[in-house]
C-alpha cells in the first residue's frame, strides 16, 4: 500500500484524508495544533462559512452531504441593512437556490471524524511540519520537543495560508510567489441569541450592511446566534487604527450601525478583547515539486473571503484530484502535473473574483445602477436558464470551471456597460417588447 503524507488537518486536509482513505493509501496526517475535538482551540479564522455547491459536490462524493446539510442554515438571499435601518431583501438565484451557513469547527471535526473511521487513516496531532526535503520526499516535524522524518510516496501541504511546505518550496529553483494583503482586515463580534434561544434577525439570510469602503456582515448560527465581522481599512480616516477607545466604537456604530446596538448590547467590550486579523491573497507556481509533493487549498491559493469561496475551492481540488486518480491510476506525476495544470488558472480566476466581490457586497448591493442590472439579469436567466447564467450563480450554484466564470463576467460587464436603456428595460418587464430585447441579448451573448 502506497504512503501518503498530509501536512495540516484543516477543512482540505481532512477532506483529502477521506478521499485517499477510500482508495485504500496509508494516510498519516501531521497537525501542528491539538485535537479540536479535545481541546476548544481557536479557530484562527472565521466561527462560521458559507458552504455551496461546489464544496457539497465534494462531500456528496464521499457521502457526507446530507450528514453536513444536518449541520447548517440555509441563506437564499442577502439582507441588506440602511443607514436608517430600512431592509432590503436581495435573493441570490432562483427559488430553491441557496447558500449554507455552517460551523466551522463543526465541519471539521465531522470530516476528521469520519476519516478516522477508516483503519488506514492516522492523525498526528502537535506534529508541526518545519521543512522538506525535495530529494528523499522527507518531511520534517517538530512533536513535543524532538525532531522526526516522515517517509511517504506522496506528500499534500494543506497546511493553509502560511503554509511550512510552500515556505520550503520558496527555497527550491524557479518558485513564483505573490502575497497580497487586502487594506482591510477584520473583526468578529457576536450577536446572541433571544432569551428564548430565538434569531434576532431572519435566519435564512446572509445580513450586510454596506458602507462603500466598509461593511458589517452578519451569518447565522444554530444555536439562535449570529457572528458579525466588521470588515475595515486597518488604518487611515475610518479605520481600525482610529477606533481605540470605547468613545471612538460607540460613535463609530452610532453613526454607521446604529440598529444593530441594541442586537448586541456586549459589541464594546467584544471589540477589545476580539482580535483584529489580516487578509491575504497568495498565489504561488508550481503547486507541485519533484512530483512527489502537492500543494492543496489555501496553502496554493488563498483568497479573501468575499465570494465564499476559499474552502470551496479547497474542496473542489480535492474533487478534481480524486477525478484524476482515476483517470491515472497510479501514475502521480501525471495526477499532480495534470492537478497543477487544471487548477492553477481556477485558482488565480476565483482569486480575482473574490476581490472584485468586496466592492460588491460593501458598495454596489445598495447602488440602484447595480440593483437594475442585476434585475435584467434575473429576468434573462428565468426566461433562458441554460443560456444566460449570471456571474454570481455560476460561481456559487454550478461548477463551471472558475476562469470560465471569470471571462463570462468580464463579458457580461462590457456588454451590459454599453447599454443605456437598462432602468427603462428593468420597470417594463412585463412588456413584450422589452422581453423580445432581452431574448435578443441572450442570442448576442451566446456563444462569445
Ligand atoms: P486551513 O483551514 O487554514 O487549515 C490548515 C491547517 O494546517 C490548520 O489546521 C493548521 O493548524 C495546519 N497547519 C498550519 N501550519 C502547519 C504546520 N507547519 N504543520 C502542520 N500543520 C500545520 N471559505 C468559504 O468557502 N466560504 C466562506 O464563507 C468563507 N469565509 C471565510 C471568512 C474568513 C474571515 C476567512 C479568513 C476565510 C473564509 N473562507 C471561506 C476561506 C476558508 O476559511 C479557507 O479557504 C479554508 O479554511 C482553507 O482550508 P485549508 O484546509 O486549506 O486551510
Amino acid at each position: 500500500m502506497r504512503k501518503i503524507s498530509i501536512i495540516g488537518s484543516g477543512l482540505v486536509g481532512s477532506m483529502l484524508a477521506l478521499f485517499l482513505a477510500k482508495r485504500n493509501y496509508r494516510v498519516n496526517v501531521y497537525e501542528r495544533r491539538p485535537d479540536m475535538r479535545k481541546q476548544k482551540i481557536d479557530g484562527g479564522r472565521s466561527i462560521n462559512l458559507a458552504l455551496s455547491d461546489r464544496g457539497l459536490k465534494a462531500l456528496n462524493k464521499l457521502g457526507l452531504a446530507d450528514a453536513v446539510k444536518k449541520m447548517t442554515i440555509p441563506m437564499h438571499g442577502r439582507m441588506v441593512h440602511g443607514v436608517d435601518g430600512s431592509l432590503n431583501y436581495q435573493p441570490y438565484g432562483k427559488e430553491g437556490q441557496y447558500i449554507n451557513s455552517i460551523s466551522r469547527g463543526g465541519l471539521n471535526e465531522l470530516l476528521m471524524t469520519e476519516a478516522e473511521k477508516y483503519s488506514n487513516v492516522q492523525y498526528f496531532f502537535e506534529h508541526k511540519s518545519t521543512d522538506v526535503d525535495f530529494k528523499t520526499n522527507e518531511v520534517a516535524i517538530e512533536a513535543a520537543g524532538k525532531n522526526i522524518k516522515t517517509e511517504s510516496d506522496v506528500v499534500f501541504g494543506t497546511d493553509g495560508v502560511f503554509s511550512a511546505v510552500r515556505n520550503a518550496m520558496m527555497k527550491t529553483e524557479r518558485f513564483n510567489y505573490s502575497q497580497q494583503y487586502l487594506p482591510h482586515s477584520y473583526k468578529e463580534l457576536n450577536m446572541q441569541p433571544t432569551a428564548s434561544g430565538n434569531w434576532k434577525m431572519e435566519k435564512n439570510a446572509l445580513h450586510i450592511w454596506p458602507r462603500k469602503s466598509f461593511m458589517l456582515i452578519a451569518l447565522p448560527n444554530l444555536d439562535g446566534s449570529f457572528t458579525c465581522t466588521l470588515f475595515l481599512a486597518h488604518d487611515g480616516d475610518i479605520s481600525f487604527a482610529n477606533l481605540q477607545t470605547e468613545a471612538q466604537v460607540a460613535a463609530f456604530f452610532q453613526e454607521y450601525f446604529p440598529d444593530t446596538i441594541e442586537l448586541m448590547p456586549n459589541y464594546i467590550e467584544e471589540f477589545f478583547s476580539n482580535p483584529t486579523s489580516s487578509l491575504v491573497t497568495v498565489k504561488c507556481f508550481p503547486w507541485t515539486a519533484n512530483n512527489k509533493i502537492c500543494l492543496l487549498g489555501d496553502a496554493a491559493h488563498a483568497i479573501v473571503p468575499f465570494y465564499g469561496q476559499g474552502m470551496n475551492c479547497g474542496f473542489e481540488d480535492c474533487d478534481v484530484l480524486d477525478d484524476l486518480i482515476d483517470s491515472y491510476q497510479e501514475d502521480w506525476t501525471t495526477i499532480l502535473q495534470q492537478f497543477q495544470t487544471l487548477r492553477k488558472p481556477d485558482g488565480d480566476a476565483i482569486a480575482d473574483l473574490a476581490l472584485r466581490n468586496f466592492i460588491e457586497m460593501r458598495d454596489l448591493v445598495a447602488d440602484e445602477n447595480f440593483l437594475t442590472r442585476k434585475k435584467i439579469e434575473k429576468a434573462m436567466h428565468e426566461r433562458h436558464p441554460q443560456d444566460f447564467v449570471p456571474l454570481y450563480s455560476l460561481v456559487t450554484f454550478g461548477h463551471t470551471r472558475y476562469s470560465e466564470a471569470l471571462r463570462l463576467g468580464q463579458l457580461h460587464d462590457t456588454f451590459f456597460n454599453q447599454k443605456n436603456n437598462l432602468k427603462e428595460l428593468a420597470a417594463t418587464l412585463d412588456q413584450p417588447e422589452t422581453l423580445q430585447v432581452l431574448d435578443s441579448w441572450v442570442k448576442e451573448l451566446k456563444g462569445r
